[in-house]
């Protein structure tokens, strides 16, 4: 079984975020508000609590505006 720990996560935010700003106040470690969206923070804060928060975020954006996957193996 893989540890989920060693994976790679990427964030993206789709033009659908209404700036809602939830997911700035639940994982602050992760997103910021940058103009009119929300934006991942480059790099991802790699912390257990840090990615619990961002699952937390993505559950509770209202528009479901924010995409997370594992970055596939070879991505710079
Ligand atoms: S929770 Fe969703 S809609 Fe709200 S700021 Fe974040 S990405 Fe945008």
């Amino acid at each position: 079984m893989a540890d989920e720990r060693a994976t790679t996560i990427d964030v993206q935010v789709g033009r659908g975020c209404i700036s809602s700003g939830i997911c700035v106040e639940i994982a602050p470690d992760s997103f910021e508000l940058v103009g009119l969206r929300a934006s991942p923070r480059r790099p991802l804060a790699d912390t257990p609590a840090a990615r619990a928060a961002l699952v937390e975020a993505v559950e509770a954006c209202p528009v479901e505006a924010i995409v997370m996957g594992p970055v596939a193996p070879g991505t710079p």
